[in-house]
């Protein structure tokens, strides 16, 4: 009686096994992101909300949107570094200058992270509340940002709806670092739609995707070239 059970769950346990590799099978996506170091810079945070819209702040859809990406970029193998975590601002006391020192900062943990590239993530304003659709902006001081604007904005072209370019920025963070990186204006949050669809979660999945196609496309991109 007992060796009959024995034998039962011998197979049921092979059973179980077969079929755990199948679902795995499945369910996993193509790790193409294996080796390659991710920066995310969730935009403002601790004082500096960035813009607002009545009690909806910037940096809390930043960070939101953030977390979505990190995830999906994990999925695909790769390894992500979270400039912030949560609502905080990198400045210091000391800072005669806070902004300035906050983005000083960032930079910093940018190089030291040794990344492979990094993602600013943004929220837009416009005074004019028919503007909408998310846009990338790059800076000219390393060529491949182009490559990783427009690899996006294709992305963020045919998966939501946008009919916005890549623009040229001459901000602080991205003309102080020669690593590669994008500043990603994910939305107006001054459109009415687009506001009520950058606070939902769906949503904010569906950005973190579109980017990490773009990111894995751009990857295929540069090491055609070289
Ligand atoms: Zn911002």
């Amino acid at each position: 009686m007992i060796r009959k059970y024995k034998v039962l769950f011998i197979i049921m346990f092979i059973v179980l096994l077969m079929s755990l590799q199948f679902v795995d099978a499945r369910v996993k996506p193509k790790k193409t992101l294996i080796g390659k170091v991710i920066t995310l810079d969730a935009g403002h945070g601790g004082r500096d909300s960035g813009t607002t819209y009545g009690n909806i702040y910037e940096k809390d859809l930043n960070l939101e949107i953030s977390k979505q990406l990190k995830k999906v970029l994990k999925s695909k193998g790769a390894t992500v570094y979270m400039i912030r975590n949560d609502d905080s601002d990198l400045s210091s006391k000391w800072d005669s200058a806070k902004k300035r020192g906050d983005l000083y900062r960032r930079i910093l943990k940018i190089q030291e992270n040794k990344s492979d590239l990094y993602l600013s993530i943004h929220i837009n304003y416009h005074y004019h509340s028919n503007v909408s659709g998310a846009e990338v902006l790059y800076h000219t001081i390393n060529p491949n940002n182009l490559v990783l604007a427009e690899s996006i904005m294709n992305e963020f072209k045919s998966d939501l709806n946008t009919d916005r370019e890549v623009i040229k920025t001459n901000l602080y963070l991205y003309s102080n670092t020669r690593v590669p990186g994008v500043l990603i204006e994910c939305g107006f949050i001054s459109n009415p739609n687009e506001r009520y669809l950058l606070q939902k979660e769906s949503y904010q999945v569906k950005l973190a995707n579109s980017i990490t196609k773009g990111v894995e496309k751009y990857f295929k991109e540069i090491e055609k070239v070289i």
